[in-house]
């Protein structure tokens, strides 16, 4: 089994080294998978921030194999379908008055472009033909496809692609832990404001079509913006006539303890792209939710063609959106957002605690069962250790070898198991990661790092 491994291409993984020590999961149960071996991991990462409720869900896998006994496939060029219609209605229901009209498709990617394309078409089709560009962070991700990836932030991503569509312009990342100035925490956000405005007036607001951002940026190192942020980026483009497009595919659906971050941040979007939470991980879905000012401009005459031109083989999948209904209605019923912030109160407590024996931890953040934890060589300077000494990887793999599936760069740690982890399972996954620091650093990766009295705040000024 372990040789076909060498005929297959994991996301964002080299071949070579994944085929030296490949992870090959077979079954799940709870917050755990099982490898082809036998061995049993907790996924601390919900597959990829999706299965919020837990692998084996009897409800869910029913509720697929019941819809496909009866319709697998609905033409999606020619018709809906109930399940779809069902889905729709549930969303609207959960979400404000403001939003009309849902598209749904299959992958987050598919949720983002299209996002990107309705902005630029609604635009055109309201007398402002001349707004094309997409304003978003760098250090994000939002997705694979061309747009997707020429809105994403980090150039590991983009380079190899490069060139990319025109008129995507980035913004610093919105990172209180590291401002690019020294500038007072109560200023933060607004200094990251006073950027984004002079962006808008340096690309000229005239031509920008939106700006889009997840309201905590995964990738960019869970990093939650600071307080104002965003509803400064709210106030902004509503001044300049710039569509908000929030990128929730990771952050819905009870991921920071709430069903929406919009509801969180109390900020909601013009656009809201919704997927992975959204049917548990069982079936392929998302949506791109239209506040009514949108869903207007697209609703005409055939002969006005003011139609959204575009669409997926598998969007509206009846069977995924089967999945999809009952995994929103499990959701709601067994109040899964509630359990995800004691949960992650409870980690991220946990984590402090393992933090205070350790210099190399320098921030512990995170909302709901979405945390994040970054490494650093000192915590005065808060600078980080190099690249090469891949300490990410020792620590991925040491808590592998010891049963917990995380998400690692060579600064920061990711956590975000299922939404529907008990207590006794979060102390399970501070065990082993406790462990698995130990483990890591009795192999030296962190010897550069200072002594533990060192102060977790910055010296005032120390900047990056
Ligand atoms: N947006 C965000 C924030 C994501 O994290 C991802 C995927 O991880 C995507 C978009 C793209 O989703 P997909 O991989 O389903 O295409």
């Amino acid at each position: 089994m372990h040789d076909e491994v060498r005929h297959t291409m994991v996301d964002f993984m080299q071949m070579k080294s994944f085929a030296e020590d490949p992870l090959v999961l077979t079954d799940g149960d709870g917050i755990r998978v099982i490898d082809v071996d036998g061995r049993r991991f907790i996924d601390g990462l919900s597959g990829t921030f999706c299965a919020s409720l837990g692998h084996g869900n009897a409800e869910l896998a029913e509720a697929g194999a019941a819809q496909l006994r009866r319709l697998a496939m609905a033409a999606p060029t020619l018709a809906t379908n109930d399940r779809a219609l069902e889905l729709v209605e549930l969303l609207l229901g959960l979400l404000p008055d403001r939003y009309s009209v849902i598209k749904l498709l299959s992958g987050g990617s598919e949720a983002t472009e299209s996002a990107m394309k309705i902005a630029r078409q609604y635009h055109k089709q309201t007398g402002n033909a001349a707004k094309y560009k997409i304003l978003s962070h760098y250090r994000s991700y939002h997705g694979a496809t061309g747009h997707a990836v020429a809105a994403s932030g980090w150039p590991v991503w983009r380079a190899p692609y490069e060139p990319l569509a025109g008129g995507f312009i980035h913004l610093h990342t919105p990172d209180p832990y590291r401002p690019p100035f020294d500038v007072a925490p109560e200023a933060v956000a607004a200094t990251y404001l006073r950027l984004v405005e002079e962006t808008i007036e340096l690309e000229d607001a005239r031509t920008i079509a939106a700006l889009i951002t997840e309201p905590v940026l995964m990738s960019a190192g869970v990093v939650i913006p600071p307080e104002g942020y965003l509803r400064g980026l709210r106030a902004l483009c509503d001044r300049h006539g710039i569509l908000l497009i929030f990128d929730e595919i990771i952050t819905a659906f009870g991921r920071l303890g709430a069903m929406f971050a919009s509801e969180l941040f109390e900020t909601w979007p013009d656009i809201l792209c919704l997927g992975k939470g959204l049917s548990g991980g069982y079936a392929p879905l998302s949506a791109v939710v239209l506040s009514r000012r949108i869903a207007d401009a697209f609703w005409g005459e055939p002969r006005d063609l003011v139609q959204f031109h575009s669409g997926h083989t598998y969007g509206a999948n009846p069977v995924a959106c089967a999945i999809g209904l009952a995994a929103v209605r499990q959701l709601v019923r067994d109040e899964i957002p509630a359990n995800a912030v004691r949960e992650g109160e409870r980690l991220r407590a946990g984590l402090h605690r393992l933090q205070e024996q350790r210099a190399w931890i320098g921030d512990i953040r995170g909302l709901g069962l979405l945390t994040g934890v970054e490494f650093v060589r000192d915590r005065v300077t808060r600078a980080r250790f190099p690249a090469e000494l891949g300490l990410g990887t020792r620590i991925r793999d040491a808590a592998r070898a010891r049963g917990l599936l995380v998400r690692t760069s060579h600064w920061m740690l990711v956590l975000a198991p299922p939404l529907t982890i008990r207590d006794d399972e979060t102390d399970e996954i501070l065990a082993i990661l406790e462990a698995a620091f130990d483990d890591v650093v009795a192999s030296g990766a962190t010897a550069s790092a200072p002594d533990v009295s060192a102060p977790l705040a910055p010296a005032p000024g120390a900047g990056r």
